[in-house]
């Protein structure tokens, strides 16, 4: 017999999918759902709708965006032979908050992981190695967080680029470890891309 209503159980078996979320806070989670006023349970599940159906990803970069082209791809101001590579949309924000970096972005959304069964074609990498056939590119900074996967990832990106003879860094390390590059202050990330290091030319 089920202790909740199955209406319950349903929403708690969904909330306790989402990352970080584990049964005791989907219970959580749920109850206060539950409590609050119909408008703000309409509104809130409008705004998963909303982005879900409305946010793209940008045709260049593969970040998440609202139009066609993400705001730093469209601006010409830019230097668009630059291209810091990085895992996932949040990371291209933390940059972008220094306002200290003109180059572009490549957004992965995600790093290799053999352990999590993520590999090269489950990222957008691809994309990447598409701009760089066909763009003037002189850089591309490996920007992958310093976690095994991030590291896995950089050093594959690289060997991929060089024989492109296209430049290719990598940020140094002392940037924290796991995919909370929003969470670093920005001195230490602008300290991680003024060190960066070469990875070889082609
Ligand atoms: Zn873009």
């Amino acid at each position: 017999m089920e202790i909740y209503s199955s209406h319950i159980g349903r929403l708690i078996e969904q909330l306790s999918r989402l990352p970080g979320i584990g049964p005791k806070s989907a219970q959580r989670l749920a109850f206060f759902i539950i409590r609050l006023p119909k408008e703000q349970v309409e509104s809130l599940a409008g705004a998963i709708l909303d982005a879900k159906e409305n946010v793209h990803y940008c045709r260049e970069c593969c970040t998440l965006t609202d139009g066609d082209l993400c705001p730093v791809c469209a601006d010409t101001r830019r230097d668009h032979s630059t291209i810091m590579v990085v895992e996932d949309t949040r990371d291209m924000a933390a940059y972008e908050k220094t306002g200290k970096y003109d180059g572009v972005y490549h957004v992965l959304h995600g790093a290799i992981s053999p352990m999590n069964g993520v590999g090269p074609e489950d990222i957008r990498m691809k994309e990447l190695m598409t701009r760089l056939a066909k763009e003037d590119i002189k850089e591309v900074i490996l920007a992958t967080n310093s976690s095994l996967e991030g590291e896995t990832t950089a050093m594959y990106l690289a060997r991929l680029i060089r024989p492109t003879g296209i430049r290719v860094t990598r940020i140094a390390s002392g940037v924290p470890v796991g995919g909370d590059l929003d969470n670093v202050d920005e001195v230490t990330l602008l300290r991680a891309l003024e060190g960066r290091t070469d990875m070889g030319h082609g």
